[in-house]
């Protein structure tokens, strides 16, 4: 593996330390110059960084082509909105003389730290808010996606010194190394299990922190709803990335009576997916298990869910060569299992079941809160009840996923699913700090601030006597 050494990323902090100064001076034109110059860098790379990601993770390209579109989106809005994010925002001021504005300045050099799972996206879309906000950074990939890190690295250098803008590679010594810095913000996407480290890290400098972590995303199905359709969107959610993804639906919640024709539709629409005219399961369409130890892990779920009395309803099947696994609906799960009790990460969906909407209310709110919360109904009470009774980092009603690619939504976790968020101006915000300016003016009880205070204090109590 690669690893930049600790000398060289003290080096490039060093120089980005000094750097921040110019850079926080740049105006809207010039970030969104920088930013048009990436977008075309990435635009122009793009059957590289489609060919590294599979290199690296073994996606389908179509997915990888979404995953960096993401990116362009978001630097689109930011090239709409920025002059305006950077305008100061006037609010009213208690002396009516007197002028206050809340302005964004950048928070400096900031960390970012990503996750394998879409390693391109997961780098860049923070970054680009980072830009945006006008810092200096230092992102590290994940060390299980070297060539999108080496790609990454490469695409960067032809836009920026690193002096504003550097890659540094390895894995968690690396991580470790970045995080003795004293950097003003750092931005982990990762598990939560790292996230505290990466906490714990960021308070020897008492540096700020957005943690985009993960954890078990519920999904609840109301009667009544369009099974298939239903189906069709959580099939959508669990095979994509091989159900690889921080807000993939994780366990499902179905009414008792609805299981049988949830799994016809499920199983429908994985069959019109993956398999040919002859049954044969295919794989090309298909994210492998980014590596054996995860595989392992995987099966080690499905096993003790077995073992423990689950039942399979459609799927179970596991290429241990390719490190592929079908997906795959089980029922009679319980708590009790491995399976509900930690992120799934892969295309396995445990269904439990409820005759009363507040067995999965009561249930999910035992759990930590999750990163979101997929609830299918048409009963706008059902949906209001639910979403009020479970707190979540985000809500997705009727469908899966999607709040994510909405540019004016914040996307975050709370508490063990994350803390702070990004996207559009909530990214813009996250890598600011926000700071009060006030243009003041002579007040008429500005001589009778000053001591000597005796008879004032008696003054006020009797006027509010009265
Ligand atoms: P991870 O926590 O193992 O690794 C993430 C990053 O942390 C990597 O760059 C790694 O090098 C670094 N790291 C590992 N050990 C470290 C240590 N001891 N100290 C400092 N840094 C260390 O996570 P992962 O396996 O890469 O990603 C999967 C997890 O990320 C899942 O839990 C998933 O839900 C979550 N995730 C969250 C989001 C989100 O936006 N909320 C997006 C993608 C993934």
């Amino acid at each position: 593996m690669v690893q930049t050494t600790a000398s060289r990323i003290q080096e490039i902090f060093k120089k980005q330390q000094s750097f921040q100064w110019t850079v926080r001076q740049t105006n809207a034109a010039t970030r969104k110059d920088k930013l048009a110059r990436l977008a075309k860098a990435i635009s122009e790379n793009m059957q590289e960084i489609i060919a590294a990601t599979i290199q690296d993770v073994q996606k389908p390209s179509y997915e990888v082509f979404n995953e960096v579109g993401q990116v362009l989106g978001a630097i689109q809005h930011i090239g709409n909105h920025l002059e305006q994010w950077l305008q100061p925002q006037e609010v009213p001021a208690a002396n009516p003389l007197a002028k206050a504005f809340m302005v964004y300045e950048p928070k400096g050099v900031v960390c970012i730290i990503g996750a394998w799972n879409f390693p391109f996206t997961l780098l860049f879309h923070p970054l680009v808010d980072a830009i945006a906000a006008g810092n200096c950074a230092i992102i590290k990939p994940s060390e299980y996606t070297p060539t999108i890190g080496a790609l990454a690295e490469r695409i960067l250098r032809s836009i920026f010194n690193e002096e504003e803008i550097a890659v540094v590679q390895g894995g968690a010594a690396t991580a470790g190394t970045l995080l003795e810095l004293p950097f003003n913000h750092i931005f982990f996407t990762g598990s939560s299990r790292v996230g505290k480290i990466v906490m714990r890290a960021a308070a020897n400098h008492l540096a700020s922190v957005t943690l985009e972590l993960g954890g078990k995303t519920p999904v609840i199905v109301d009667r009544g709803v369009d099974l298939t359709r239903t189906a069709l969107r959580l099939a959508w959610g669990k095979m994509m990335n091989s159900g690889q993804t921080c807000i993939a639906p994780d366990y499902l919640y179905l009414h008792t009576d609805d299981v049988e024709a949830f799994a016809e539709a499920f199983s429908f629409w994985i069959t019109a997916s993956y398999r040919d005219e002859n049954g044969q399961l295919l794989s090309e369409d298909r994210t492998q298990i980014i590596n054996r130890i995860h595989y392992d892990r995987v099966r080690s779920l499905y096993t003790d869910a077995i073992e423990k009395g689950a039942t399979v309803l459609s799927g179970g099947e596991f290429d241990d060569i390719n490190l592929l696994v079908e997906p795959t609906l089980l029922i009679n799960v319980t708590p009790e299992m491995k399976i509900m009790q930690e992120e799934i990460f892969a295309p396995l969906l445990p269904i439990m079941t409820y005759t009363n909407v507040q067995e999965p209310i009561i249930y999910v709110r035992s759990q930590e809160k999750p990163l979101a919360l997929y609830i299918f109904s048409e009963d706008e009470k059902f949906v209001q009840e639910t979403i009020s009774s479970i707190p979540s980092g985000g809500v997705c009603v009727n469908d899966i996923m999607m709040h994510n690619t909405e540019p004016n939504l914040p996307f975050g976790g709370v508490n063990h699913s994350g803390i702070g968020s990004y996207h559009g101006i909530h990214g813009f915000k996250e890598f600011s700090h926000t700071r009060a300016v006030l243009k003041a003016a002579a007040n008429p009880y500005e001589e009778f601030m000053m001591p000597p205070y005796k008879g004032k204090l008696e003054m006020f109590l009797q006027n509010n006597d009265q």
